[in-house]
């Protein structure tokens, strides 16, 4: 069986970082990729808030980027997903996409967060056809167009203020009759003239043909039916973090996010570490993301070295 040094599990900013520092300290980690190469971040169009690029890069450039910086220090960069591991002893023991099996002294996890969707077979129709679970990704295709954000979180407040300013009407689609997000985010809402709130509202069916979404049919919570017309439909209603391969290994919090002891990226097991979105239900950005990719590394290679 296959013996590793770094297993690296995920390839986001924190995959890929936790691999330049890693590779640089010459530990040889191997990093699967996983079933979204790269990560979220390459669902983004532009990145604009990266330290060091000022004209901005592109989410899918910035991932290739990283990974052959990766890969020029030495990186084994392979496809492929991790479907089990065993945390009960070390060598931890890995299954690799069902079959290939081998074992690894240390592992970093990034297997980042994946958005939440409603469930809806009409959502799932046209996702990618006026379906999207990121507006600062998309939102440029609906300029001066309506459009619907559904969610009363903060994500949900910060996406609905960004259309405002480049579509022509932004509905908020909100289950309860009040807003989950801070007060400063809900003023903020309430103060952008064509943002209109529908408390109460829930999605029944995302409504749509050839060209795409055309419009969505809603209930409120006392029965009445209305649809609204819009070009674009978005979900801002949470992340779930990608730790189901985890599940009664290791300490997770209730809503699944891995638990590090603070400051570090140590997790409940001794030689795992955590690090990106998987850890992290507050922050969830490109930068936080590699920073925590980097402190896994160093937490990794003295974890080694004892
Ligand atoms: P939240 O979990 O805070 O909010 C999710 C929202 O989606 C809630 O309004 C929730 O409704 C709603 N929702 C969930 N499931 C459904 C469903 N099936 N149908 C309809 N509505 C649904 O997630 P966020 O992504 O907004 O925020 C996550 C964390 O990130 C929070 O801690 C937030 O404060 C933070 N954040 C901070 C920002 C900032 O400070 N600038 C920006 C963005 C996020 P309900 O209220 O009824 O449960």
């Amino acid at each position: 069986m296959e013996h590793i040094k770094v297993l690296i599990i995920g390839s986001g900013p924190a995959g890929f970082t936790a691999a330049i520092y890693t590779a640089r300290a010459n530990l040889q980690p191997v990093l699967y990729e996983g079933i979204e190469p790269g990560g979220q971040l390459t669902t983004t169009t532009e990145i604009e808030n990266f330290p060091g690029y000022p004209e901005g890069v592109d989410g899918n450039q910035m991932m290739a980027d990283l990974r052959r910086q990766a890969e020029r220090f030495g990186t084994d960069i392979r496809s492929g997903q991790i479907t089990r591991i065993d945390l009960s002893k070390r060598p931890f023991h890995v299954t690799v996409d069902g079959t290939t099996e081998l074992e690894a002294e240390a592992v970093i996890v990034a297997t980042g967060a994946s958005a939440k969707y409603l469930g809806l077979p009409s959502e799932t129709k046209f996702r990618g056809q006026g379906v999207s679970a990121c507006a600062t990704c998309d939102g440029f295709f609906y300029r001066k167009k309506d459009v619907a954000v559904v969610g009363g979180g903060d994500t949900a407040c910060e996406e609905a203020t960004y259309l405002a300013s480049l579509c022509r009407k932004v509905y908020m689609i909100v289950r309860k009759p009040y807003l989950r997000a801070s007060k400063a985010m809900q003023e903020r809402v309430f103060r952008t003239g064509n943002i209109e709130v529908l408390f109460e509202h829930n999605t029944v069916e995302v409504l749509g043909d050839d060209s795409g979404v055309t419009g969505a049919l809603l209930r409120r919570t006392d029965g009445e039916e209305r649809t609204i017309e819009i070009s674009g439909f978005f979900l801002a209603i949470g992340h779930h973090p990608n730790t189901e391969l985890f599940a009664g290994q290791l300490d997770l919090d209730a809503e699944g996010y891995i638990r590090t002891e603070p400051g570090t990226s140590k997790t409940s097991i001794e030689g795992l570490f955590a690090a990106g979105d998987v850890k992290d239900p507050h922050y969830r950005q490109a930068i936080t993301a590699a920073g925590s990719g980097c402190i896994a590394a160093l937490d990794c290679e003295r974890f080694l070295l004892k």
